[in-house]
């Protein structure tokens, strides 16, 4: 996800360039489980300051369901809007430093967001940022309520099979909305004696 912006970085205030992604980003973060391409478009515009880059891209990742814990894939929209500053002038090649730029100062020290002294703006790290941003907090097996056509997170499949076999393993019904999956498989003897008021 690198871009040769040499050129751009020459042409008048905006200038710009347009590019359909289509990049395999495997390597792009270790905590990531990407079951597609990452796709898109990128639009790259010449300001005064250096280049502001406009992504909108879709990613199919894997996650964890937060119900029955099995893998699903989640379609993820990442959008941004960054500007990039050049480390260096592109007429005489002399160091810029942020004070020379207008902005806030964190942005203007984000490695992230450098146009190196190659003139190479590379997007990888606002994309990575991005798709964790992007990334719902509980991901859910996909379940749509036939009676209303409502997605309904909370009815994943898996977890009300589990729901439906912890309430006919205790006839008694107390654990099947209590959560009785998480419960140690050695206790359970001892649930049923709680549950029987004769039990000793
Ligand atoms: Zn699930």
């Amino acid at each position: 996800m690198e871009f040769n912006v040499a050129q751009l970085m020459k042409e008048a205030t905006g200038a710009r360039r347009e590019f359909d992604l289509d990049d395999d980003i495997t390597n792009l973060d270790g905590g990531l489980r990407p079951l597609s391409h990452l796709t898109g478009k990128l639009e790259l515009l010449r300001i005064h300051s250096g280049v502001l880059a406009n992504g909108a891209f879709r990613v199919a990742l894997a996650l964890d369901c937060g119900r029955c814990l099995e893998p699903v894939s989640i379609a993820v929209t990442v959008e941004f809007s960054e500007s990039f500053r050049p480390l260096t002038d592109i007429q005489t090649g002399r160091f810029l430093s942020p004070e020379e730029f207008e902005g806030q100062a964190e942005d203007l020290t984000d490695e992230a967001l450098l146009i190196d002294a190659q003139h190479i703006l590379d997007i990888s790290e606002v994309v990575r940022q991005n798709i964790w941003l992007a990334i719902p907090i509980v991901a859910a097996c996909e379940y749509i309520d036939p009676e209303n056509g409502a997605a309904d997170p909370d009815a994943c499949p898996k977890f009300q099979e589990l729901l439906s076999e912890s309430a006919l393993a205790d006839p008694s019904g107390k654990q099947a909305t209590s959560g009785a999956e998480g419960i140690d498989p050695r206790w359970e003897a001892l649930l049923a004696l709680q549950d029987d008021p004769r039990g000793e």
